[in-house]
């Protein structure tokens, strides 16, 4: 019964998303969907990725928390166009839903965006099963989470496009195995890119821009 109700609420987020991914083409809109668990510096990663990015493309970002503008508040200071959703407005869902994403475009001016990034509500589990029409995903792990974490949630390793190992500043203080997360990973998703960058520093942007910006032109042209 249960499994019933989940598969027709993925049925109704499948459709819509098909309409999201139906518009952001008509607009030339790339649409990157960023995941994580809380904590692991989505926010600020990407802060520092629209610095790099702009002015060449124009940005904007759509977040995704339960409660709080904190995130959107910390975003805007980079100059874009932020929308920020509370799921607690559409019941506290833990992931953003095709619909939501629907309804928060509605606030943008689409014909003058080409690369709009979803900060995904922090959650390793079900974002991963919300498709909400993007062009790809890009998953955020840091290296004070256990290296496991892919084995744990493969899934979202298993969906994302790419990988980004952040924090790595942290590891002279820590007894991290990048290598054995990076096997981790590519266990679950072999060939997975993999960037590792401390978004703190600013260490290791470039393969992590030069991938976004080769898939943003590949949709644009
Ligand atoms: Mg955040
Ligand atoms: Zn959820």
């Amino acid at each position: 019964m249960e499994i019933k109700i989940v598969r027709k609420v993925l049925d109704v987020n499948a459709k819509m998303a098909e309409q999201n991914r139906k518009l952001f083409s008509e607009k030339k809109v790339f649409v990157l969907n960023v995941m994580s668990s809380p904590g692991s510096g989505k926010t600020t990663t990407l802060q520092k990725t629209l610095l790099h990015l702009m002015p060449d493309l124009k940005c904007a970002v759509i977040v995704g928390d339960i409660c709080t503008t904190n995130d959107a508040d910390r975003l805007a200071t980079s100059g874009v166009p932020v929308v920020q959703i509370n799921t607690g407005d559409f019941g506290g869902d833990c992931h953003l839903a095709a619909h939501v994403i629907e309804k928060a475009a509605l606030d943008l001016n689409l014909d003058d965006i080409d690369l709009l990034i979803v900060e995904n509500v922090g959650n390793l589990v079900c974002p991963a099963e919300f498709d909400i029409g993007e062009d790809a995903r890009t998953v955020v792990l840091s290296v004070t989470e256990g290296e496991d974490k892919p084995a744990k949630y493969p899934l979202m390793f298993r969906e994302c496009d790419s990988a980004i190992l952040n924090k790595i500043d942290l590891l002279p203080y820590l007894d991290y195995d990048i290598e054995l997360a990076r096997k981790y990973i590519l266990d679950v998703h072999p060939d997975m890119p993999i960037f590792d960058i401390s978004a703190k520093t600013g260490e290791g942007f470039e393969p992590w821009l030069a991938w976004l910006r080769k898939k943003v032109q590949q949709k644009l042209i």
